[in-house]
Order: C-alpha cells, then structure tokens, then sequence
C-alpha cells in the first residue's frame, strides 16, 4: 500500500524528523489562505499523487506571493500530471500540498527498504540526491552507499556514523545518528517496506529536514496497522483491483485479449507464459486464491467481463486446497448467458467431479486437458 507525501510528512513529524511547515488544500483559495498562514515569501506547490518524478512533470513549483500560490493550485488542482512514473495516461490530482520552501544548501537521498536477498532492512544513502537519483543510480553506482542493518540487532551508531561521513555530514554525525534512528523506529514501528526521503536537504541555515516523502506499507500487516490502512487513497488505485480485493480476489489488469482466472499468483505467472508462447495476450488475471466458493468464482467472472478487451475467458485450475466442483459450479453459474467463448481446464482436487458439472451443463464449454492445449485454445478462440 502507497500513501501521499503530505501523509507520509505526517508520520515523519510524528516521530520527530523535521520537515517544511505546509499543509493539504483541495481548492485555489484555501491555498493562499494556508500561504498567508505559513507566513514567509516564497513557497511550494506540490501535486499530491502516487508517482514520483512530479519536479520534472510539472508537479513541483515555486511561488513568490499568495496569487501565485492561488494560480498555481488553480493549474494543479483538477489536471491530469504525467511524469516518468505514471505512464502516458497521467494521473489526476486532486488535492496540493503548500509548503513553505526551503532554502536548500545540499540535497541528499535516504532511503531504507526491506531487501528480501539479505533478509534486512537496508540504508540507501547518497550525496547526490534530488531529482537526478535513478540516473546517479544507473551510471555511477559507486555515488550510492548502502549498510545492512540486521532487525535482530536494530540499527546501531556506528552504522550511522558510517553513512554520515559516506554522504559528507561528518560533521553533524550526532543529529544524522539521531534522525536515521527516528526513521528506522518508524520504518519497523508501521511495517514498512520503503520509506524514501529524496531529498533530505541541509539548509542554508544548516538545518536537516526531509523535503520529500514516500512510504510503502506491507499489505500482510494492514491488519494491525489501523491508521496506516485508513490512509489509503481509492482513487489512485484501479477500480477493478479494489474491488476484486473486497472479494478476496487478486485482480492484475493487462492489456491483450484473453481472461484469466486462475488459483494461485505461480500458476497465474505460467498461464500467461502459455498464453504468450501460443501467440495471445492476457487482458488480465484474476487469482481466486485457496479456497473459491462457487459465489466466488462467479464474482470473478463478472470482474473479468467487465474488461471489453476479453474475446476469450481461460479458467486453469490446479487444485490442491481447492475443490474443482466448487469451481466448476461457479463457472456453470457465471457461464449461462455469457458472450465470449470459455475455455476451461481442471486438475487436482475432484478435477472428475468437476469436468463431469462442465460437461452435463449443457453449456458451450470448451474443454482443455492440459496447460498448453488450454492456452492454445483460448489463443484460437480469441482471434475468431
Ligand atoms: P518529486 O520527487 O516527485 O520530483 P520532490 O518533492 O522531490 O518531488 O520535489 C522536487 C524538487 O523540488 C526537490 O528535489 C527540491 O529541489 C524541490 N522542492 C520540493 N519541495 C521543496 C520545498 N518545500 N522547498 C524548496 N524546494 C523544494
Ligand atoms: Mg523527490
């Protein structure tokens, strides 16, 4: 799960790290009302949306006075920004956040993320952060420094004095330990799986303070983290994948021709290999997961259907936990009426029982023995 910058800013302060004084307005004149309250002279209008990059779409700007402040959110608020990030289609925006801005001496990247290869949290450090990090990143990965800190251990001070003189802030070592722990304890406190701060700058002032904001929850622990869930913003993510996730159901939207309903993310991964190997696409993969009641499945498939690019539906079972009759009831239900043609393949668990349902449906069910017959089936079926 993703959450703003401006929320992501809340829980920095929370714990402690220093950031700009701003606050989130959702029109143009609640903007200069909140300039006019942060006082100062120059600020920030920043495009709250899940994507980076906003500084080089457009997203990013500066204001020398309230009206330019009332102007720029008037241009932000209701627009659609693209950046490197959210692909051609843009993403609305919907609220600003107005920030008082920094007078920016260095600019630095901190990030921290879980890395399943070493089993620990790492401390991504560099010198050069801004909005150049992933190019730094790609041709000068010597610019970025990593310490690997063991959750058993907890990140310990030497760790923080080695990334302080690795980014150049030897000299403020003590108040870099200080924050680098804040973050680490916020980092572990909510279950995180990123938390970047790009860029954590040094005024001119010589202060410390995270001028950007991205956080990353682990969806397993949303459970226990009740105010991280609450957070969550709907509209930034597709319709069609909340809804399946109301039902239990993973949905992953695609752009070829062929639905799939599958159980289980592996053999998800295989079909559309199948599918792609016999010449086709998948519009899209439905994951019914362990235990799909037939109500189930027939959710799924009006999920599926609700895509006009399927011209064909797969359904590959392989059940373990699962029950193929209770899928092959579902599909029966779903499948009277239904416009496209079905393929469907059954194996595992009562995969006799379940064909036997299919086949004394009566329906235009097109059976499949094995993997690559079904794919190669639903291929054919979806050109025609
Ligand atoms: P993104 O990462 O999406 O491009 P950032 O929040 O990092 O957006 O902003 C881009 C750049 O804008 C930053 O690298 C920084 O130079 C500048 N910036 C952002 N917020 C402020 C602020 N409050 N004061 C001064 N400059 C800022
Ligand atoms: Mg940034």
């Amino acid at each position: 799960m993703n959450i703003h910058e401006y929320q992501a800013k809340e829980l920095l302060k929370s714990y402690g790290i220093p950031i700009p004084p701003g606050e989130i307005v959702y029109s143009d004149r609640a903007a200069a009302r909140v300039a006019e309250e942060l006082g100062g002279t120059r600020w920030v209008v920043k495009a709250q949306i899940h994507a980076g990059g906003r500084g080089k779409g457009g997203g990013v700007k500066l204001a020398n006075g309230p009206e330019k402040v009332t102007e720029l959110a008037d241009q932000m608020i209701g627009s659609t920004l693209i950046t490197e990030q959210t692909g051609d289609t843009g993403r609305p925006v919907h609220r600003v956040l107005v920030e008082r801005a920094a007078r920016i001496d260095r600019e630095f990247y901190l990030g921290m993320i879980v890395d399943r290869v070493s089993q620990r949290i790492v401390i991504i450090a560099s010198a050069e952060g801004g909005v150049e990090i992933e190019q730094v990143a790609a041709e000068r990965p010597e610019a970025i420094h990593k310490e690997y800190v063991d959750p058993g251990v907890g990140l310990l001070d030497f760790q923080c004095r080695k990334i302080a003189t690795s980014i150049g802030l030897t000299n403020r070592a003590v108040p870099f330990t200080r924050l680098l722990k804040k973050m680490y304890r916020l980092f572990r406190d909510k279950d995180c799986l990123l938390l970047e701060i790009n860029p954590f700058i040094v005024t001119e002032e010589g202060d410390m303070i995270a001028l950007d904001a991205k956080m990353q929850f682990d969806d397993n622990a949303l459970y226990r983290q009740g105010e991280v869930a609450e957070l969550r913003d709907f509209d930034e993510e597709d319709p069609k994948e909340v809804e399946a996730s109301g039902h239990g159901l993973n949905y992953i939207a695609l752009d070829g021709s062929v639905g799939c309903i599958v159980n289980g993310a592996g053999l998800a991964m295989a079909t559309m290999d199948a599918i792609v190997v016999h010449g086709g696409r998948p519009a899209n993969f439905l994951d019914v997961g362990g235990g799909a009641s037939p109500e189930r499945v027939a959710e799924a498939f009006r999920l599926v259907l609700s895509d006009r690019n399927v011209k064909a539906i797969l359904v590959n079972i392989f059940a373990g936990i699962n029950r193929c009759d209770w899928v092959a009831q579902g599909v029966v239900q779903a499948a009277a009426g239904l416009k496209v043609p079905l393929i469907v393949r059954l194996a595992g668990t009562h995969a006799e029982q379940g064909n036997r349902i299919v086949r004394d449906s009566g329906l235009p069910i097109i059976s499949a023995s094995d993997l690559a017959d079904a794919a190669q089936k639903a291929v054919a079926a979806a050109r025609t």
